[in-house]
């Protein structure tokens, strides 16, 4: 079941109507569904073997009833920054669930992972694994790690959100992965446990993943040979989801010829989903301000703005835009378009929908990279966060006020 339906003409996210959501929460407000997030990591699971483990990449959104939702059932983490490991650690994560990716980790950074005896460090480039093993020497300790081994493999999305192929800046040269392996054997505080890759973002096709895979699995074939034995496999994130009319492949097509492939090797198999699992388990709470005809385009101008959702600014991304109680009048073409001062400031082109004043819209798959790119540009605070659980509704970051919009912050003595 959807987790965002319609009954009587109302949209609502489980049992809990959206007109219910924005009077007491108001507007704009991301709205959550617990159930949803559930769903879509148990398709996950399904599928894997139970060695393996799903680390949820924090980075698609890092909200703490999100975590904790997901950590309850079983789920690691991803994780890219010092903030995201706290944030996962506030919530009572298990370290041994937590590997550790992104090509500029700080020192301070390695050492709170170290600490906490994190499952892995996903080493992105020599200079890195020359840090590691200093600052795991400086703390008596032995770090795990992977390489992140880029596979140059086109993941056919949008250029910003590609990052297997050679002209990235991610990961380690297929060609040079060899070496720097038998470089981290030979480091004193360094453990070599596995190996990882993340193509890309929004996939919709399973062929690069397992074109990836193919070029992994040769590689630790070489490294057998040098005396290198690896425990994990961890094959990144990237699989899309349906934002407008796009094939996605299921959890099942995207995993099974993976799994296949592994079948008989001993390695414990690791992903990071991140927009999977949380990208259609939310939409964005707006509400009209004013309409505005002009001689070339009407404009809905609504409450929610770039700061809120940045990605249509972006990557010129799209997302389904629908009113929470459908009307009986004509639809009209609207660009829905938010307050700030920037002509990039959309969230919507050209949408058929018949509108009025004082609508309240949803901006649909709005759960993966969407609260978590907010600024507070044009000094809007930021939106307030809900999450639904069947019949319950839970505020779980509240909106900002003027006085966290100005903390920190003070005037010339
Ligand atoms: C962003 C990212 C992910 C998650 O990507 P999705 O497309 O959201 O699944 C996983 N691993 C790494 C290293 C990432 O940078």
């Amino acid at each position: 079941m959807n987790a965002f339906q319609r009954f009587e003409g109302v949209l609502h996210a489980e049992a809990v109507s959206l007109i219910d959501l924005a009077a007491e929460f108001g507007t704009p407000c991301w709205v959550y569904s617990r159930q949803a997030i559930e769903k879509a990591f148990d398709e996950f699971q399904r599928e894997l073997p139970d060695s393996a483990l799903v680390c949820f990449a924090v980075k698609a959104n890092s909200n703490l009833a999100v975590l904790d939702v997901l950590a309850r059932r079983g789920a690691g983490f991803d994780i890219v920054s010092e903030g995201e490991l706290r944030r996962v650690l506030a919530v009572g994560a298990d370290p041994r669930r937590i590997v550790f990716s992104g090509v500029g980790k700080s020192v301070a950074a390695m050492e709170l992972a170290l600490q906490h005896g994190i499952l892995c460090f996903n080493v992105e480039s020599a200079a890195e694994l020359e840090r590691l093993n200093v600052v795991a020497g400086r703390l008596g300790q032995v770090a795990p790690l992977s390489l992140r081994v880029n596979p140059d493999v086109d993941a056919r999305t949008h250029p910003y959100i590609s990052t297997g192929l050679k002209e990235n800046k991610f990961g380690v040269a297929y060609a040079e992965a060899r070496a720097l392996y038998r470089q981290a054997a030979a480091l004193p505080h360094l453990v070599v446990d596995g190996i990882d890759c993340h193509i890309g973002s929004q996939l919709l096709d399973a062929a690069p993943f397992t074109e990836a895979l193919d070029k992994l699995l040769r590689l630790i074939d070489q490294l057998t040979d040098d005396g290198i034995e690896l425990r994990h496999i961890d094959l990144g994130g990237g699989l899309g989801i349906r934002y407008h009319d796009e094939q996605v492949p299921t959890v099942e097509a995207y995993l099974r010829p993976l799994l296949d492939k592994l079948a008989g090797r001993r390695l414990r198999v690791l992903l990071e989903p991140g927009r999977r699992l949380v990208g259609n388990a939310g939409v964005l709470l707006t509400q009209v301000e004013y309409l505005k005809a002009s001689e070339i385009k009407n404009f809905a101008i609504v409450d929610a703005a770039m700061n809120d959702l940045a990605r249509p600014a972006l990557y010129g991304s799209w997302h389904q835009i629908v009113p929470v109680l459908t009307r009986r009048e004509d639809a009209g073409t609207w660009e829905i378009v938010g307050p700030i001062c920037e002509s990039g400031d959309f969230l919507g082109h050209q949408r058929q929908l018949a509108l009025a004043p004082g609508d309240l819209l949803a901006v649909l798959s709005a759960g993966a990279y969407g609260m978590v790119m907010s600024s507070n540009y044009n000094s809007r605070p930021r939106a307030a966060e809900v999450m639904v659980d069947g019949r319950q509704a839970h505020l779980v970051r509240r909106r900002e006020s003027f006085d966290d919009l100005i903390r920190g912050e003070q005037c010339l003595p």
